[in-house]
């Protein structure tokens, strides 16, 4: 059993992914081929915003709009304290400073109202300007957007909806990578939309704003790549991703995401009252990056872990460690008393196997042996 079966999905698309590889090694059109803009434009389309800018990965698709918004030192960026490290790390390279926030504890997305008292918090120390919000719609969740708008206008900050494991998510029929200022994705094979290497897009209804990121992401061009305007990055999606993920797209939205849907329920029916499964409210759609439990206690979840992997079947930890005990952030002398749910969800949750081309009799092998490492 795969974690998360890539080889499974190759199999089912084949044919149309090798054809459209075999165009572009055709061509040999490798960087902005028109496949590129093809595919920002279904992106645009299905996501429900004005412009898809896509680029080399999703850590520079959150860094190029806090390029854009000049997002810098002496500037405070919210991130939530349960997340992929890649959330934060781009706050601290444009030289700003990451404050992390507590996260709650049934959605693993932020927490609207830690949230707030972070904001009143900086706003009274006095050191930094804060400036903008990441929330993460983290394991395929939208975060609470209703909320964290009410606080962002609030305020006056930007919010920068990190969508990398969102991808295909909903909240009362808005998809995920539409809310904010400017949301963005990651096309990491394992992400919910994968290419076959690195990729990441940004999404924004600001003209503005896509103009600039435009520039940015190629040398900070003007009239083209000789002309440079503004420092930049060398940040482009390859041809050949594009190509492959215009057919991974289509079958995304044909069915695959119904069929993590489909498997959340096998998942569901048979876990619940065994152990505590993922809650999603109502309004709200997910796109499954993960499928996460949560366990008692440390020793419990690690020994479940151990008993999984010595009956073949693979789980993972997202994630052992929140943002603010990493050692790159000690630097940032965070209260641990801040992090409750947070630290104590990195000892407690287990991700199981997740993709849509996981069988019913596979879930219910993963479920037997849960419940009889529980009720042992
Ligand atoms: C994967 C991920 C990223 C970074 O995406 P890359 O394409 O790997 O650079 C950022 N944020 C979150 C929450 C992620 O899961």
């Amino acid at each position: 059993m795969q974690f998360r079966d890539l080889k499974a999905q190759y199999r089912a698309l084949k044919p149309q992914i090798e054809k459209a590889v075999k165009t572009v090694l055709d061509d040999c059109n490798f960087i902005m081929g028109h496949q590129v803009k093809e595919l920002e434009e279904k992106l645009a389309e299905y996501v429900g915003v004005k412009h898809c800018i896509t680029c080399a990965n999703g850590t520079d698709a959150l860094s190029l709009p806090l390029m854009a918004w000049d997002i810098k030192a002496g500037d405070a960026v919210f991130v939530p304290d349960f997340t992929f490290f890649a959330t934060a790390e781009v706050v601290s390279l444009r030289g700003a400073a990451p404050v992390f926030v507590d996260i709650d504890a049934d959605t693993f997305n932020i927490d609207p109202v830690k949230l707030e008292a972070a904001i009143i918090k900086t706003i009274k120390e006095g050191r930094l300007k804060p400036r903008a919000i990441i929330p993460v719609d983290l394991f395929g969740l939208p975060a609470d957007y209703p909320e964290i708008e009410k606080i962002a206008a609030k305020y006056g900050l930007l919010i920068l909806e990190d969508g990398a494991q969102g991808f295909g998510g909903m909240m009362n029929g808005k998809r995920a990578c539409s809310f904010g200022h400017a949301a963005t994705t990651s096309f990491f094979p394992a992400k919910p939309l994968g290419c076959y290497g690195d990729g990441g897009a940004i999404f924004t209804n600001d003209d503005e704003l896509a103009n600039i990121i435009n520039s940015l992401k190629i040398h900070g061009k003007g009239e083209d790549k000789y002309d440079n305007v503004r420092i930049g990055l060398n940040s482009r999606l390859d041809t050949l991703q594009a190509a492959i993920l215009m057919v991974k797209l289509d079958a995304f939205i044909s069915h695959e995401l119904e069929d993590v849907n489909r498997v959340y329920q096998y998942y569901n029916s048979r876990l619940k009252g065994i152990v505590e499964v993922p809650l999603i409210p109502d309004g709200f759609y997910s796109s499954f990056a993960q499928y996460t439990i949560k366990l008692k206690n440390k020793e419990q979840r690690d020994g479940l872990q151990s008993w999984l992997k010595e009956h073949g079947i693979p789980s993972m930890i997202y994630y052992k460690t929140p943002m603010h005990r990493q050692t790159a952030f000690w630097y940032l002398d965070s209260d641990d008393r801040d992090f409750e749910v947070t630290n104590k969800l990195c000892d407690t949750v287990l991700s199981l196997p997740m993709h849509p081309y996981l069988s019913e009799e596979d879930v219910e092998r993963v479920c037997g042996a849960i419940k009889t490492f529980v009720n042992r």
